[in-house]
């Protein structure tokens, strides 16, 4: 088995990590290598993506299920509400508790047609995100955590509406907001101080997005609404065919990110780990995490 995260006792950042099902043999070795490199830094916890309507249930499941197994690290599942009854999803989130999670991260979810489709609820479904975290926290002792948007959901009108939703949602019993990835520090600030003044008082967890392919992120964050600053174009500009220079910009790029995060009041990060671990793990060493090993993780 993998580490258990005794650097959780260490006073200073907390950090959890985001993997996602992997959909080949080779992509699967790398999630699970990316998570025994990263297990032994001791996050709060790993949590496992659910794809477009329900594609990775199966996945979701056995990544969290093994996790769970193999570490000491706790497992958090994703679920979103997109094509899938209640029943369904009462049914899904029954085998997540059964294989011993015990946090989910719920979500609405986007059209399993792709990016650009109106979304529309299920008939039989949750109409909204705050109802299925209701139904989660009704089936027992489970954590529940939720997303939040620095630039605002593409679909919100503004940000007032974005915030009812979330605030629904925290009425529903969510008890940590994870964010959707951003790469300038000043929308996180302004949402957070939004938050303040609504009087939501969850921890706010800025979701991290160490960049390794500049043109991949851009892509990433052209579909979800975050902002791709000039300065950070020009950081990675002409380093297309010079991975080794484009690695030293990218270490550094998220360090600044997070340690402006962190002189700002910051002490908990959730890292979008794409199921690579070297970034991440440099960064988490930088923040002044460290691996513990065990004879368990011999
Ligand atoms: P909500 O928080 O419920 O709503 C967000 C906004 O969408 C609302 O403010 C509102 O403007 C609009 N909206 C919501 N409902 C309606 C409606 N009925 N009609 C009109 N507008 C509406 N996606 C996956 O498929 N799988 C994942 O595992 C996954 N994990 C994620 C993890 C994090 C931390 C984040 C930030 C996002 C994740 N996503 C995932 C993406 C997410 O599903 C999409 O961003 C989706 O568009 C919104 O889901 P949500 O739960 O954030 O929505």
């Amino acid at each position: 088995t993998f580490a258990p995260p005794h650097s959780r006792a260490v006073p200073g950042f907390a950090v959890s990590f985001e993997f996602f099902p992997p959909r080949t043999a080779e992509m699967e070795a790398s999630l699970w290598s990316a998570f025994q490199r990263l297990a032994p830094l001791g996050p709060r916890f790993a949590s496992v993506t659910y794809g477009a309507g329900g594609s990775t249930r199966d996945r979701t499941h056995q990544i969290v299920a093994r996790m769970r197994r193999v570490s000491d690290i706790e497992p958090a599942a994703h679920l979103t509400c997109v094509d899938a009854s209640r029943a369904t999803l009462e049914e899904v989130i029954h085998s997540y508790r059964q294989v011993g999670v015990r946090h989910i991260v719920a979500l609405r979810g986007d059209p399993a047609e792709g990016v650009g489709e109106a979304y529309v609820p299920h008939p039989q479904g949750f109409q909204t995100t705050a109802e299925l975290v209701a139904a989660i926290k009704r089936s027992g002792d489970l954590e529940v955590s939720v997303s939040a948007y620095p630039e605002k959901h593409p679909e919100s009108r503004d940000f007032d509406a974005d915030i009812d939703v979330l605030a629904a949602k925290v009425d529903a019993g969510a008890s940590r907001a994870i964010t959707q990835f951003f790469f300038d520090n000043d929308h996180f600030y302004r949402f957070r101080d939004r938050l303040e003044k609504r009087g939501i008082d969850i921890p706010l967890v800025p979701g991290i997005f160490p960049i390794s392919n500049f043109s991949q992120a851009a892509r990433f964050a052209g579909r979800c609404g975050t902002h791709v600053p000039g300065w950070l174009a020009e950081r990675f500009e002409g380093l297309d065919d010079d991975p080794d220079t484009r690695r030293l910009v990218a270490a550094t790029v998220v360090a600044e990110q997070v340690f402006d995060l962190a002189a700002n009041g910051v002490d908990e990060f959730h890292f979008y780990t794409l199921n690579r671990a070297e970034l991440v793990y440099a960064t988490c060493h930088m923040l002044g995490l460290r691996a513990m090993t065990t004879d368990a993780a011999a």
